[in-house]
């Protein structure tokens, strides 16, 4: 009976990895080629594509697309998108904060790879925004404490606390 249930999970390992290693991967857009590969990874059968020496020899410049992400360990944009050497152009900073080298990085990879995608992944129970968030109540004496600064200075933020202001009902005494 064990034998059978080995084999049996061998089968669906080498079917999930016969149907996900599409040969039409290769023309895939690039958002396209992002969800099939976080839709690997999430159902749990990635498969690691273009991690081999002879992938390396082979690549050319472009890489697409360009992803900004937080430099959180649980969130590598080529693991979460199943994808390999010379598959995406990664830019990562604590909390994605984007400031002038991040941005020359982005331009770079638009200018001179070709990059027609940009994705800038956020996600869940980030440390860095944690500290923004808390920054009212608790002051950081390094360079978290920049991190901070510099996400409260974006404009974006600055819309999002005169909206919270506006909408806080007023206490008429
Ligand atoms: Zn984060």
């Amino acid at each position: 009976m064990k034998k059978i249930l080995f084999l049996i999970f061998i089968v669906s390992i080498y079917s999930c990895k016969q149907g996900t290693t599409d040969k039409n991967e290769k023309d895939l857009l690039p958002l396209e080629k992002l969800k099939a590969g976080n839709k690997r990874f999430t159902s749990g059968f990635p498969i690691h594509p273009d991690e081999t020496l002879k992938r390396i020899r082979e690549l050319k410049r472009a890489e697409l697309p360009a992803i900004v992400s937080c430099s959180d360990s649980r969130v590598p944009p080529e693991l979460i998108f199943d994808q390999g050497l010379g598959d995406i152009f990664t830019i990562r900073t604590a909390g994605n904060v984007i400031g002038d080298y991040e941005l020359r990085s982005i331009e770079y990879a638009v200018e001179h790879l070709h990059c027609k995608l940009v994705v800038v992944l956020g996600h869940e129970k980030c440390g860095a925004i944690e500290a923004f968030i808390n920054s009212d109540n608790k002051r950081h004496y390094d360079h978290i404490q920049k991190i901070v600064e510099y996400i409260k200075r974006e404009d974006e933020e600055k819309k999002f606390r005169q909206f919270e202001n506006q909408s806080r009902p007023s206490c008429a005494s």
